[in-house]
């Protein structure tokens, strides 16, 4: 399928729309800060209202696929990616009740790099790169209402712009006002996550492959590799990534795996569980002066590391629609246009992702599992 690059190498700079252009965005997430990095450069003058008291990304890991890196590069951050991440060599999908490596997927020539991360040493990294593009960020400002025109009432009084962009993630209340009424539901699959420290861990993504489960294993650093561990489960659980666990509910959950999955599992020693939900990608992403992007306006099940990956996909485009055009209604018309038939795409293939991890025939879903795991990462996302 030819979807519409969001980077071309020819891309004109700027009609000028965005000159001196006042940009609220709802949320310091990766969508958000990103968004605000991509506007800043393009010459809008960008605030950020976070509700948190400060950047709060958790311990865990996360993988910025080269769709995302090459983004992150054109804004300028190169030399701080290299310098806050690990180059990932390959992904491993891993038979894990045998132990037996099905196939070894070659990423060291992928250009840009396919890059783990530390979740906060990202954020970090963006933010700095936002504030040195000039962009304010306030912190503990919750976000109440918008009204039509653009006038966003918080717990510190109101704030007008020119364009409020809703970066606040899956419990989006951007969502809500543009009339989207779906609720985040359960997906029926949680997810542990854990670090241990480790010696010389490989550069490379482990996925353990069992039915009705399947675990990732990538570095963060040197000495320190992260666990996410997903199971299908009946049950709801809690959403978010501070809902501690017993680790003995995870190793449970694996007993049945072979010696190496045991023995990494067997080192944890504190696991946050997190019950995964998802909403329908939204319908309507965009009015006058409001528009959405991330999992505000497109969750996606983990299974693509894709979820931040679009989320920092969109806010460039988003910025550069805004930027290429003569008004902001065509500019917001293009970007749900463009961007929603990619993100279908990727969540279709995250779904399939999670049938093929929790294969009971390991070995039949075995190629086209690679290809969802590879065939996303293309420099040309
Ligand atoms: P969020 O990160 O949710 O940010 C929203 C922000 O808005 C928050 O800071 C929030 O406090 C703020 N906010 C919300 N409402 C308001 C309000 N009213 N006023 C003010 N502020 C507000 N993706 C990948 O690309 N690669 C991976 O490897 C990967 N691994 C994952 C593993 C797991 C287990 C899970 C669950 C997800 C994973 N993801 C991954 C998905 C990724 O984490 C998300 O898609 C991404 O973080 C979404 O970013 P966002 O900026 O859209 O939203």
């Amino acid at each position: 399928m030819d979807e519409p690059d969001v980077m071309p190498d020819d891309a004109p700079r700027g009609s000028g729309t965005l000159r001196n252009k006042r940009i609220v965005i709802i949320g310091a997430g990766i969508g958000g800060l990103t968004a605000a990095l991509a506007f800043a450069r393009r010459g809008a003058n960008v605030h950020i209202y976070e509700q948190a008291s400060a950047l709060n990304e958790v311990g865990a890991g996360i993988q910025v696929t080269p769709n995302g890196s090459r983004v992150l590069a054109e804004l300028g951050l190169s030399d701080a990616m290299d310098a806050a991440s690990i180059v990932a060599q390959a992904v491993m999908p891993t038979d894990a009740i045998s132990g037996k490596v099905i196939a070894r997927f070659d990423l060291s020539s992928q250009v840009p790099p396919y890059r783990f991360f530390h979740r906060a040493a990202l954020v970090e990294m963006i933010a700095q790169g936002a504030q040195a593009a000039g962009v304010e960020i306030s912190f503990d400002v919750r976000v109440e209402s918008i009204a039509k025109d653009g006038t966003l009432n918080t717990n510190i009084g109101e704030v007008s712009c020119d364009l409020c962009v809703g970066a606040d993630g899956i419990h989006s209340i951007s969502r809500l006002l543009l009339g989207n009424t779906a609720e985040p539901e359960f997906t029926g699959q949680v997810a542990w996550r854990a670090t241990i420290v480790a010696k010389d861990v490989e550069p490379v993504a482990r996925i353990w492959m069992a039915p009705n489960r399947h675990v990732v294993t990538y570095p963060l650093a040197e000495n320190l590799l992260n666990i996410v561990a997903v199971q299908e489960r009946d049950t709801w659980a809690q959403e978010g990534w501070k809902h501690s666990d017993d680790p003995d509910n995870l190793r449970a959950a694996f007993a049945d795996t072979c010696p190496q999955l045991r023995d990494i599992l067997g080192q944890v020693s504190e696991t946050y569980l997190w019950g995964l939900f998802r909403h329908p990608v939204a319908k309507q992403w965009h009015n006058d002066s409001l528009v959405i992007l991330g999992d505000a306006a497109h969750p996606t099940l983990p299974f693509l590391a894709q979820g931040a990956n679009l989320a920092i996909e969109d806010a460039y485009f988003l910025a550069r629609c805004c930027d290429e055009a003569d008004d902001l209604a065509t500019a917001l018309a293009r970007f749900q246009h463009e961007r929603a038939l990619r993100v279908s795409r990727a969540i279709a293939a995250a779904n399939a992702n999670a049938r093929n991890y929790h294969l009971s025939g390991l070995t039949r879903s075995l190629a086209h599992t690679g290809l969802k795991t590879l065939g996303f990462v293309a420099p040309d996302a």
